[in-house]
């Protein structure tokens, strides 16, 4: 890990206090990520004192990193135990993914922008996290080859959640993504069991959108 400046640790430990206890988000792994993450890293120079505030941020490309809040409570969602290999599908900033590699076993994460992915992936590299796996392509159809998966994020938001998605899902996996048009979704919660798949509402959310063959198209 590059070095952490005390400015940001210090903002960071307010960041999970104040935007993420506080609004009850209790799961002591996701909490521990959350104050280990360095934010400030994975957005551009220009925005870094700007990374742990309560919103998201622009990322390039029309693309955002997610509000800290709603990466906690996606991640808390997920349930995650260590040894679960998770499908993240948007890796973006790869903010998130790096979140889930500090709890699970192995992240899978796809993005459909080529630059983003380049710069995505020379990040994973230089902060050595070497349980992200990364891929360029349409999302929306899963990653076969690797499938199932104990866990699937989606962070852009879809009319419906791709078929093919759930059948990458292992029995009881869990899957956490935003559904809904393309201003406003509701976060969706899936769990998949022997007896066949559970959905809960998590409350409204605001993402951008999922483009593909099973999302939005261009
Ligand atoms: N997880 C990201 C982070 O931590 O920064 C959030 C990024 S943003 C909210 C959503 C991302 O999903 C964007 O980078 C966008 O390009 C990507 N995306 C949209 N449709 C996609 C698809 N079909 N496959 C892969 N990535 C997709």
């Amino acid at each position: 890990m590059e070095a952490d400046s005390l400015k940001y640790r210090r903002q960071r430990e307010a960041m999970v206090r104040k935007q993420i206890e506080a609004r009850g988000v209790s799961d002591s792994a996701v909490l521990a990520a959350m104050q280990k993450v360095q934010r400030h890293l994975f957005v551009s120079e220009a925005l870094r004192d700007q990374a742990y505030g309560d919103y998201p941020l622009p990322i390039g490309d029309g693309q955002t990193i997610s509000q800290p809040y709603i990466v906690a409570e996606m991640t808390q969602a997920l349930q995650l135990n260590p040894d679960d290999r998770v499908l993240e599908i948007g890796t973006g900033s790869g903010y998130q993914a790096a979140v889930i590699a500090e709890i699970a076993f192995r992240v899978y994460t796809i993005e459909r922008i080529h630059s983003l992915f380049v710069k995505t992936r020379a990040l994973f590299d230089r902060l050595k996290y070497h349980n992200i796996v990364t891929r360029y392509s349409d999302g929306t159809t899963g990653w076969s080859d690797q499938a199932p998966f104990d866990a699937i994020m989606v962070t852009a938001g879809a009319p419906d959640i791709p078929p093919i998605l759930l059948q990458q899902l292992a029995v009881g996996g869990r899957l956490v993504m935003p559904v809904g048009d393309q201003h406003v979704q509701e976060l969706i919660k899936l769990y998949r069991d022997a007896d066949g798949i559970h959905q809960t509402k998590m409350g409204g959310c605001r993402f951008v959108k999922l483009i593909g063959e099973h999302g939005w198209h261009e």
